[in-house]
């Protein structure tokens, strides 16, 4: 079972991949993550990615799919989160789980943009062990500094307000278009992402097998 989180970045996808990975153990894919450590590591392809990804667009469709289905190879159960990305990525992706006979599930979180600028810009992750904070939902004990290892915390640079603000565009435009895609073949399960975390979670769970 192939389960796909799809929404706009700041929706929660990684928050229930991560949920949904502990009840299943699942693997979890977010291409978002795969590319960020291609890019520390300075791959040939993180190279390529780095300037797509600082600038809050799209990474190029092929590069993103050979990486992605490079990644599931053997995986029978597996949560996608940020991808598919666009329709090209979309088409790829039911090509590849119909040769490799898998079901998937498509769930969508629906938030409002406000809502997701607040979310995004907010954000705060470890420099040294990645624990994530929020300024406003989730703030460390002492400010700017991890709870966990006292490690300095930052804000990932596409996390700006400058970049947010194309990052929803790009989403609007690109990827928006992926939930027609899905509603047609019958996969789509829309949620509203102001919901409890935990909540989330259960709908999801009684929407899998
Ligand atoms: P995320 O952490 O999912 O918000 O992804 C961070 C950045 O990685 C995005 O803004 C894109 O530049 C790139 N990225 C992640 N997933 C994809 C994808 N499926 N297609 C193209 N670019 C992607």
């Amino acid at each position: 079972m192939i389960v796909i989180m799809f929404g706009p970045p700041g929706s929660g996808k990684g928050t229930q991949s991560s949920l949904l990975k502990e009840k299943r153990g699942w693997s979890h894919l977010s291409t978002g993550d795969i590319l960020r450590s291609e890019v520390k590591q300075q791959t040939e392809l993180g190279l390529k990615a780095k300037a797509f990804m600082e600038s809050g667009q799209l990474v190029p469709d092929q590069l993103v799919i050979d990486m992605l289905f490079a990644h599931m190879d053997g995986a029978e159960g597996a949560i996608l989160d940020g991808f598919p990305r666009t329709l090209t990525q979309a088409q790829a992706l039911e090509a590849e789980l119909g040769k490799r006979e898998l079901d998937y599930k498509v769930f969508s979180l629906e938030l409002s943009q406000e809502e997701l600028e607040t979310r995004l810009t907010g954000r705060r992750v470890c420099s040294s062990c990645g624990t994530l904070y929020h300024l406003n939902f989730f703030p460390p004990a002492q400010e700017g500094q991890c709870d966990s290892c006292q490690s300095q915390l930052e804000q990932r640079p596409d996390d700006s307000l400058e970049v947010v603000r194309k990052r929803l565009s790009v989403y609007f435009e690109q990827t928006y278009p992926v939930k027609a895609f899905y509603e047609e073949l019958g996969k789509l399960k829309s949620l509203d992402g102001t919901m409890d975390k935990h909540e989330i979670q259960n709908s999801i769970h009684m929407n899998i097998n």
